[in-house]
């Protein structure tokens, strides 16, 4: 493993994504992406992360551990453009909190417009926590 000038470990694999932009994934954690690429891969449709890591974003979750993956509705073209039949947004939380537990998240909030996904080793774990999106 690589010796970083300030003394820090160099990261073994930086995370390239097939499905999130450069913007999205940035600042995130590396471990938290590479689950959630795993996730996006099986769930199938496209995920539009409306929360990280972002500092200034009031919606920031201030860590580098934590996501939010914004619900689509019935009517948004995401569904047709993709070729995919649209789903509910009981359906999708349910598709990312099952698939999201296999692939190893223990932390999940099921909100009423997205779901957060999070890897915190310092919070409660074997959470699901439920709410409605602000
Ligand atoms: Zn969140």
């Amino acid at each position: 493993m690589e010796i970083q000038v300030d003394g820090t470990q160099k990261e073994e694999t930086k995370f390239k994504s097939q499905y999130f932009t450069t913007e999205e994934v940035e600042e995130l954690s590396s471990d938290l992406m590479w689950k959630l690429e795993d996730v996006r891969g099986e769930c199938g449709w496209p995920f539009k992360i409306n929360s990280g890591y972002r500092p200034g974003d009031p919606n920031s979750h201030g860590d580098r551990e934590a996501v939010d993956i914004k619900l689509w509705k019935w009517s948004d073209p995401v569904w047709k453009e993709n070729g995919l039949k649209p789903m509910s947004f009981g359906q999708q939380r349910q598709r990312i909190h099952d698939v999201a537990r296999k692939y190893g998240f223990n932390r999940i909030g099921l909100e009423s417009r997205h779901c957060h996904l999070d890897i915190s080793k310092r919070l409660p774990q074997n959470v699901t926590f439920i709410g409605v999106s602000r």
